[in-house]
């Protein structure tokens, strides 16, 4: 496979990155061994000098991990990427690597739970300030910006509501004051959604997500230039240890041969159900990205491929219909999970987004009659009629 680049997504996630051993096994190997030894005290000393290019050390680089961040890499069209042990790794150490006191952050403030956290609370402990901002109007990065603004964050379709943010315009913000900017791109997946190509600096992922898709294991991964990487990442990864296990590594390239399957298939029952949804006379309102009643769907048309996994809707009864529906429903199971084989529903008002304050939900649309679908492979009939009989007992 020496022509990677110019194959096709799908071909690229089963064939990229393999690094066969002398055995030639079809799969690729686990190697779950923390350190290497060196045939001479010469190489040892030529592998630490960076002469020879093996591995020394399992929290740096591993055979496997390695793998997989050369099949994300193709993926995302990156020169370089760190793979870690969580979603949550990966993001904390793409802002912390590059930021330091008296630094300054400007975020879209609908994010994932525990990325509000270290933005909002984290951040100022360390003495970097942060501002976060309505993302769906680029106006306010802009007002935000100050004299010592380094980062701009975000992740779009956000967590719940699905809102969107113009990827390319807060690149152009970015750039005009030699800030970097920082996607999440985890509710978009690596194939509905390029942010590397639309000028983002840096794009991290939760591979805990569609990555795996099949809720088995936390990951995740940071991806770059080699420049970003070399100057930001490469230390601070090194020596805090946000290291992916080997074995988790594996059980993600597993995840990524099968995800444009997934993704393709959890795509188009997601646009069904978000269609059959919007009109029942119980939901009061659907926001999903592929369809025209989008608030942004101009933006959805210029940055998204397709649609999204993920639905967000409101029932009429507020929080005792979401409830009733979410317990009466069959196939779906409520969990705060998504990206899975599996369709999960959740609550976020109780649920993911419980520890924010009533006035933070109210701003992000999380009202209590929200719910959140993650739509899973299953036959897409059975979901409809699953969404049919639970709203049909209200
Ligand atoms: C799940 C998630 C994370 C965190 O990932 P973990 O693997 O759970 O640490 C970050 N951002 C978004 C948008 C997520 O959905």
């Amino acid at each position: 496979m020496t022509n990677n680049r110019q194959l096709r997504p799908a071909t690229q996630l089963v064939h990229g990155g393999i690094n066969r051993s002398g055995f030639g096994e079809t799969s690729e190997a686990i190697y779950l061994t923390q350190g290497f030894v060196y045939d001479s005290s010469e190489a040892a000393e030529a592998r630490f000098k960076g002469e020879d290019p093996g591995f020394i050390y399992s929290r740096y680089a591993n055979p496997t991990t390695d793998m997989f961040e050369k099949r994300m890499c193709l993926m995302e069209g990156a020169e370089d990427a760190r793979a870690t042990a969580s979603g949550m790794a990966a993001i904390s150490a793409a802002l912390l690597c590059q930021l330091k006191a008296g630094d300054h952050v400007v975020s879209a403030r609908a994010l994932f739970g525990s990325c509000r956290w270290v933005v909002e609370t984290l951040l100022p402990q360390y003495g970097i300030e942060s501002s976060l901002v309505d993302g769906r109007d680029l106006a306010n990065f802009e007002a935000a910006i100050r004299p010592n603004t380094k980062v701009f964050f975000l992740e779009s379709p956000t967590n719940p509501t699905l809102e969107v943010v113009d990827i390319a315009g807060v690149t152009q913000l970015a750039n005009q004051i030699g800030a970097t900017l920082v996607v999440d791109n985890v509710f978009a997946t690596p194939l509905l959604q390029k942010p590397l190509e639309l000028g983002a600096h840096v794009v991290c992922y939760s591979a805990t997500k569609h990555i795996d898709g099949q809720g088995r294991c936390l990951g995740g991964v940071v991806l770059s230039s080699k420049e970003w990487i070399d100057e930001n990442l490469h230390d601070f990864f090194r020596h805090t240890g946000p290291s992916l296990s080997p074995f988790n590594a594996w059980t993600l390239l597993k995840g990524l041969e099968t995800l444009p399957l997934r993704v393709r298939r959890q795509t188009d029952s997601a646009g069904r159900l978000a269609d059959f949804l919007a009109d029942h006379p119980a939901v009061a309102k659907v926001i999903y990205p592929g369809r025209a009643d989008h608030p942004q769907a101009d933006v959805c048309a210029r940055q998204m491929s397709g649609g999204s996994t993920l639905v967000a809707f409101e029932l009429k009864g507020g929080k005792s219909a979401a409830f009733a529906m979410q317990n009466a429903l069959e196939v779906v199971r409520i969990s705060n999970n998504l990206g899975d084989s599996k369709s999960l529903i959740t609550h976020p008002a109780t649920t993911t987004h419980k520890n924010l304050s009533e006035e933070a939900r109210d701003e992000l649309g999380i009202g209590p009659g929200v719910v959140r679908l993650s739509v899973g492979i299953e036959d897409v009939e059975d979901l409809v009629e699953d969404f049919d009989r639970a709203l049909s007992g209200l």
